[in-house]
C-alpha cells in the first residue's frame, strides 16, 4: 500500500469516524471499541494541529457528533448540548488545569480561588429534561448539540425523572442528565432478548440508548431505565446556586437523582487521588462509569472561560482504563486440569484492557466456542472489568473477508498431554482425558491441589518444582512426597539449599492435619472444602468412611426427611438429617473413589508415610507408646489450651482430642495460666481476654503444627 498523505489520512479518518458515529449514535450498534474510535479521533486532533489546513467545516473534531433520527420529531436545544473533551492520563490533566489557570490570569480573575467539582462520567446517554411551570414539557436527546430527539413519551416512563417539580422551581427550568442501565438489569434484558431470539446489546450504554430511543413508549416502560442530573440547559427566573457542587445539591433537593459520589479539589493532586478512588471503587458501582469529570466549580467564572467548538474549556473527563479492546484471536490452546477437563484457552494478541495486558483467556469449553461463534484469526473484543478475570466477548464478524483465512477450532480426539482417549458424556459441556493420574497434566495439577494452603499446606511446592518432579519422573503420586530429600530437591533448576530444606520441612510439617483438609487433598471429585469438612466430621476417619453402607445411608436419610416433613407439619423440630446437603452425586463420586484400588493403595501409601489428625471424638488422650511419644515430642506437651469460635476444619471437640493426645491440657475459659488460645471465626469475648492478658492467640494451622516435633517456637 502506498503511504497517504496526511490529506488522504485525515479524509479517511472523516469517513471512518461518520461511519463509526451512525453506528454508536444512530443504530445503537457500535462496531468497534470506544478506545479504538477514540484512537482514530485523536489521530484527526494531531493531524490538523500540525496543519489546520486540515480542518474543514464539518469535520468530527468541530462538532458534537451524533444525528436525530428523523423517526422522531426534531427537537431545537435553546443552548448547545456538548461533549466533554477527554484527558487519558495524569499529564493531560495538569495541562487542563494549567489552562484553566492561564485562561483565569488572562481574564484577571484570581486563579488562587480556584476550585473544581468532581463528578462521576456516567456510561449513559445526555438527555435534557425541560420543565415549565413545575411541570416535564418535554425531553429530548443530544443529538448533534443543537438539534435533538423529542423522546418526551418514553422518558415519561423512566420512575426517576420526577413529573413536577416543588412550588421553588423557577417556571422555566431544563434540566441536564445521563439516562443509563443498573448492569443487572442490563443482564437481565439481554437474558430476555436471548430467550426471545432477539439481538443481545452489547453493553448497558447502548441498551439504555435503545430503549431510550423506542418508538413504542411501552417498550421502554419495561426497560428499567435510570437518570442523573448533572446540569443545566436553558432557565428562566432567579435563585439558582452559583458554583456546580451547590447546584447538584439544589437538583438533588428539587427531586432529580444525582449520585452520591462527588467532591471539591482545590489543585490537580486532589483530582487525581479522587480518580483513583473512584476507579478503585469503580466495579463496586451498579452502573458503569468511564472516568471522572472535572468542572470549574464557579458558574460565573465557567461562563467566562467558555467553549470551543464541541466542548467547554472549563471541563474535562479524566478516563479510565477502557475495559473493553479489540485484539486477535492468534490461536486456541488446550489445556488439561486436575480432574482430566479439557480447556479451550484464547491465545491473544498481547492487548492493554481494564489497566492490565492481557494475552490469554480461557474459553470454557468446545459450546462456548461455538455460541460465541469465534474462529481463529478473528478479530475479537476482549473485557476485563475490575479484578474480573478476562473474557473474550465475542468476535467481529464484520471484519472477516477473504484475505485472511479463519480456520475453526476443533475438540481434540485425544489429549495434548498423554495422548489417551478423551470423552465427552452425554449432556455434558465439558471434555475430559480419561487417563486420570497417568496423565501428567493431571498428576501435576492433583499434587498442586494436594500441596495448596487450604488442603495439606506444603509451603513452597510451586508450580515450577512440581513440573520438574513430575517430568523426571521423580513424584508420581502425593505419598512420593514424603520420600524427597534436602539433596534430591536442592539439585532441581532454581532451588537452593536453603529452599530445598525449608521444603522438605514444610512436607514434614504437613503430615499433622485433620481429616477434612486431607480428604480435600485427596481431589475427590465433588468435594471440596465444604463438603471435606461434612464427610469428617461425620467419620472421623477413613476406616469409618470405608465401612459406610451407602444404600442403606440413603435408606436412612429419605426416612429422616420424610420424618421431617411430618414433623413440621405438626410444627415439630426436625430431626438433623444424617450428611445433609450431601447428595447422590457426591456419594457416588466418594463410592468410586473409594472402589478404584489405586486410589486405596494411594491412601494407604500417604498414610503409612505418616500422615495423620485427630481420630475418634471421644477417646482419652492415649496412653500407648507410640501416643506417648507424640506427647514428649510435642510443643503442645504440659500447655493449657483454650478453643474459641468456629475453626475452619476441627469441631470444638476434635480440637480438644488433639490438643490432649498430644500432651495438652483443655481448660473452659481464659485466664493468666492460659498458654495460648486457639481462635476460628466469630470469636468473641474470649478472644478479646486473650488479647487484654496479652496471652498469644493461634489459629488452627498453626495449632495442628505445633504437634509436630521440632515446631516450637
Ligand atoms: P463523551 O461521552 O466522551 O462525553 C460527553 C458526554 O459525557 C456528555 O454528552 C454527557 O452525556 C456525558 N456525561 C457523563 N457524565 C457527565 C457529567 N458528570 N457531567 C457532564 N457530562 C457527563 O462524548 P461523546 O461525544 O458523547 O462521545 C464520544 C465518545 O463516545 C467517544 O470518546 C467514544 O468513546 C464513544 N464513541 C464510540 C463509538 C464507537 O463506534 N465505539 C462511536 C462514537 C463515539
Amino acid at each position: 500500500m502506498l503511504p497517504q498523505t496526511s490529506h488522504e489520512r485525515a479524509a479517511r479518518l472523516r469517513e471512518l469516524i461518520g461511519r463509526y458515529d451512525h453506528e454508536y449514535y444512530v443504530l445503537d450498534a457500535p462496531s468497534v471499541s470506544d478506545a479504538e474510535y477514540d484512537g482514530l479521533f485523536r489521530e484527526l486532533q494531531r493531524l490538523e494541529h500540525d496543519d489546520p489546513s486540515l480542518v474543514v467545516a464539518d469535520s468530527p473534531t468541530q462538532r458534537v457528533s451524533g444525528a436525530a433520527s428523523a423517526a422522531f420529531a426534531p427537537v431545537r436545544h435553546s443552548v448547545p448540548m456538548l461533549s466533554l473533551a477527554n484527558a487519558l492520563d495524569d499529564d493531560e490533566v495538569r495541562a487542563f488545569d494549567r489552562r484553566v489557570r492561564d485562561r483565569l490570569h488572562e481574564l484577571a480573575l484570581p486563579a488562587d480561588a480556584l476550585a473544581y467539582a468532581m463528578e462521576p462520567k456516567y456510561d449513559g446517554l445526555a438527555i435534557e429534561l425541560r420543565y415549565e411551570d413545575g411541570a416535564l414539557a418535554r425531553a429530548a436527546t443530544r443529538g448533534d448539540g443543537s438539534t435533538g430527539e423529542d423522546v418526551t413519551a418514553n422518558v415519561r416512563t423512566i420512575r426517576a425523572v420526577p413529573l413536577r417539580l416543588p412550588d421553588f422551581a423557577p417556571p422555566v427550568l431544563e434540566v441536564r442528565g445521563e439516562v443509563l442501565l443498573f448492569r443487572r438489569d442490563f443482564a437481565r434484558i439481554n437474558e430476555r432478548q436471548r430467550a426471545a431470539g432477539e439481538r443481545e446489546f452489547v453493553n448497558p450504554r447502548n441498551a439504555a440508548a435503545g430503549s431510550l430511543r423506542q418508538l413504542d413508549p411501552s417498550i421502554t416502560a419495561r426497560r428499567p431505565l435510570r437518570f442523573f442530573a448533572y446540569g443545566l440547559g436553558e432557565t428562566e427566573g432567579v435563585g439558582l446556586p452559583d458554583t456546580q457542587a451547590k447546584l447538584l445539591d439544589w437538583l438533588a433537593r428539587t427531586g432529580f437523582p444525582v449520585s452520591a459520589e462527588r467532591a471539591l479539589a482545590r489543585d490537580v493532586e486532589g483530582l487525581l487521588a479522587f480518580h483513583r478512588a473512584l476507579l478503585e471503587r469503580r466495579p463496586q458501582l451498579p452502573y458503569d462509569i468511564d472516568g471522572v469529570v472535572y468542572k470549574v466549580d464557579r458558574r460565573d467564572w465557567q461562563e467566562a472561560i467558555g467553549t470551543v467548538a464541541r466542548a467547554p474549556r472549563f471541563a474535562i473527563a479524566h478516563k479510565f482504563p477502557a475495559e473493553e479492546a479489540i485484539s486477535e484471536l492468534l490461536d486456541i490452546e488446550v489445556q488439561v486440569g486436575r480432574t482430566g477437563k479439557l480447556t479451550p484457552v484464547a491465545r491473544l494478541r498481547p492487548v492493554f484492557v481494564g489497566g492490565v495486558t492481557v494475552a490469554s483467556a480461557t474459553l470454557h469449553n468446545e459450546d462456548e466456542i461455538r455460541r460465541k461463534d469465534l474462529l481463529i484469526g478473528d478479530q475479537v473484543v476482549v473485557r476485563r472489568a475490575g479484578d474480573v478475570i478476562p473474557e473474550v466477548v465475542r468476535a467481529l464478524v464484520e471484519r472477516r473477508d477473504e484475505a485472511s483465512p479463519r480456520r475453526a477450532f476443533r475438540m481434540p480426539t485425544r489429549c495434548p498431554v498423554c495422548d489417551s482417549a478423551v470423552v465427552r458424556e452425554e449432556g455434558e459441556a465439558d471434555t475430559r482425558c480419561v487417563a486420570g493420574l497417568y496423565c501428567p497434566a493431571q498428576r501435576k495439577q492433583a499434587l498442586l491441589h494436594f500441596a495448596q494452603r487450604r488442603a495439606m499446606d506444603i509451603d513452597g511446592l510451586g508450580e515450577r518444582i512440581v513440573e520438574q518432579l513430575v517430568d523426571s519422573g521423580r513424584v508420581r503420586t502425593p505419598a512420593d512426597l514424603y520420600a524427597l530429600d534436602v539433596s534430591t530437591l536442592a539439585a532441581l533448576e532454581r532451588m537452593g539449599e536453603k529452599s530445598a530444606a525449608n521444603l522438605v520441612a514444610s512436607i514434614d510439617r504437613s503430615r499433622h492435619t485433620s481429616f477434612a483438609r486431607f480428604l480435600f487433598a485427596l481431589g475427590i471429585r465433588h468435594v471440596g472444602e465444604e463438603v471435606a469438612r461434612v464427610l469428617a466430621t461425620r467419620y472421623g476417619d477413613f476406616d469409618a468412611l470405608l465401612d459406610e453402607d451407602w444404600s442403606a445411608l440413603a435408606v436412612t436419610k429419605a426416612t429422616v426427611q420424610k420424618e421431617n416433613v411430618r414433623r413440621r407439619a405438626r410444627g415439630e423440630a426436625p430431626q438433623p438429617v444424617p450428611l445433609e446437603g450431601i447428595g447422590p452425586e457426591i456419594v457416588g463420586s466418594v463410592q468410586r473413589f473409594l472402589g478404584e484400588a489405586h486410589n486405596r493403595e494411594a491412601v494407604e501409601a500417604l498414610l503409612a508415610a505418616g500422615i495423620e489428625w485427630p481420630r475418634g471424638m471421644t477417646a482419652d488422650a492415649p496412653n500407648d507408646d507410640a501416643g506417648k511419644a507424640v506427647q514428649r515430642a510435642s510443643a503442645l506437651a504440659g500447655r493449657t489450651f483454650v478453643v474459641t469460635g468456629t475453626l475452619p476444619t476441627l469441631s470444638r471437640e476434635q480440637a480438644h482430642e488433639w490438643i490432649r493426645r498430644h500432651g495438652g491440657s483443655v481448660a473452659s475459659s481464659v485466664s493468666r495460666k492460659t498458654d495460648f488460645v486457639v481462635a476460628g471465626e466469630a470469636a468473641g469475648s474470649k478472644l478479646a481476654r486473650a488479647h487484654e492478658l496479652g496471652v498469644p492467640v493461634l489459629d488452627e494451622a498453626t495449632l495442628l503444627r505445633m504437634a509436630a516435633p521440632g515446631t516450637e517456637n
